[in-house]
């Protein structure tokens, strides 16, 4: 689990907004469900013979109540629990999205943490192909929202497993298939091969890649409907000039999916390459007690996109405050506290240095934290009514430093910043 130090949680900030941002262009809505759940909900919801209900999950028992809850690993499922206690979509169907810190008891490693934070969009009451277009449209526009096109974009993956009938003839051929190769599997895949062979296509293991390449594929048991619907989702995504990748070996690594899955993968990340995952779970709502509701939606992975954001960045480091005030003298600090009010009921930012630390000290810590303008108050600026401002991102040759009268520092300052457009947030 990680801690955020300031720096982190700027890039954070600003990546956050703007991801929010795309949701609701797309007119989506934001929900928020509680990080604690009954574990019971994940046990139905995800699959028992999933890796995260098997070995992923913070349970405990409340010993107040004797009840079983869950740190949540993924929110599809609470979002959908939550739709169905609200009834969210008696009256229309709903787009949704979310953003929080989700928990796995994995094996701690870059890119793979034990809390991590995942942005996540649910389209419930949605049926047909369309719905998954737009998933992955807005997909491409978070992309594009933080710089990540060009070259930088993520590659799209993409399969249709298919209804719950078509994937259990697959499945069944996929144990036969598997059942000849039993040598090669290690345990992990030898416990898949019993309980859910599909799972064996999901595994990360190196040793299987070419078993993995010879199984039965998905397409030869799909049939018309699952069939038109993916092509047709394909054909649109043509249209869009959206590239990507007919994935056959990819299955997701939960029960509730059907019909489309995809992912979204990267170079330059290492072994946790994939930023993104989602897909169609008609079934689910049905599951958790709601009446049958076609549903679908996806998860992005915030640490690993942040990583590939930094390594890729090409924006500016920018001002983080208009304005530092520092101060000399007995009444220097409360006079700079009074008028850090006014100016900040402007609209411009303001830290105003309340350590006795010496001037010298105090106007380090102003370009240190970036400012954009020092202003010192000192006793004679405090006598004369001025305070002494400076431009501490001064162009070369230009000196911005100026006596101004308190009355009109707001204005000073306004000016200066949109003679030079740069204006910090
Ligand atoms: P992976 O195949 O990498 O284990 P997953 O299929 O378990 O991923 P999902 O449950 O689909 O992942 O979650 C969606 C996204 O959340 C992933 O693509 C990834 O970016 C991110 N993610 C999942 N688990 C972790 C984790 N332990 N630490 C950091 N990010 C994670
Ligand atoms: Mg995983």
């Amino acid at each position: 689990m990680n801690d955020l130090l300031p720096e982190k949680s700027r890039v954070w900030r600003n990546l956050e907004k703007k991801i929010a941002t795309v949701f609701s262009n797309y007119g989506f809505d934001e929900i928020r469900t509680p990080i604690l759940e009954r574990t019971e909900l994940f046990l139905r919801g995800l699959g028992e013979v999933t890796d995260i209900v098997e070995k992923e999950m913070y349970s405990f028992e409340d010993r107040l109540n004797g009840k079983t809850y869950s740190l949540r690993p993924e929110n599809t499922a609470a979002v959908v629990r939550a739709s169905v206690q609200h009834s969210l979509t008696y009256n229309e169907p709903r787009k949704l999205w979310y953003y929080g810190p989700m928990f796995r008891h994995e094996r701690p490693q870059a890119g793979r943490y034990r809390q991590f934070f995942q942005f996540g969009v649910e389209m419930l009451g949605y049926d047909s192909f369309e719905s998954e277009v737009e998933l992955i449209l807005m997909c491409n526009a978070v992309w594009r929202s933080i710089g990540l096109d060009g070259n930088l974009q993520p590659e799209l993956k993409l399969n249709s497993i298919g209804t719950s009938e078509e994937r259990s003839s697959y499945v069944q051929a996929l144990g036969e298939f598997f059942q000849k190769h039993i040598g090669i599997l290690d345990d992990d895949n030898l416990k898949r091969l019993k309980r859910n062979p599909l799972r064996i296509l999901d595994s990360k293991s190196d040793s299987l890649v070419n078993l993995k390449n010879e199984a039965p594929k998905i397409t030869d048991f799909l049939g018309n409907v699952s069939k038109a619907h993916f092509e047709n989702l394909l054909s649109v995504l043509d249209d869009h000039r959206i590239s990507y990748e007919v994935d056959l070996k990819l299955v997701r690594g939960l029960d509730y999916y059907n019909s489309t899955v995809f992912e979204w993968k990267v170079s330059g990340l290492g072994a946790q390459d994939t930023v993104c995952g989602g897909g169609r779970y008609d079934a689910l709502v049905a599951l958790l007690g709601g009446a049958h509701t076609g549903a679908c939606g996806f998860a992005i992975g915030m640490e690993r996109l942040v990583e590939l954001f930094e390594a890729n960045s090409r924006e500016q480091e920018k001002t983080l405050i208009d304005l530092y005030f520092a101060h000399t003298g007995r009444d220097g600090k409360l006079i700079a506290i009074k008028l850090a009010e006014k100016v900040r009921k402007a609209g411009i930012s303001v830290k105003v240095d309340l350590t006795d630390a010496s001037l010298k000290t105090q106007v380090k810590r102003a370009f240190r934290n970036n400012a954009e303008f020092l202003a010192i108050f000192g006793e004679e600026e405090i006598k004369t009514g001025n305070v002494s401002v400076r431009w501490l991102i001064r162009e070369e040759g230009e000196n911005h430093q100026r006596k101004v009268p308190y009355a009109e520092m707001v204005e000073f300052v306004r000016k200066i910043k949109n003679k030079s457009g740069n204006g910090s947030q």
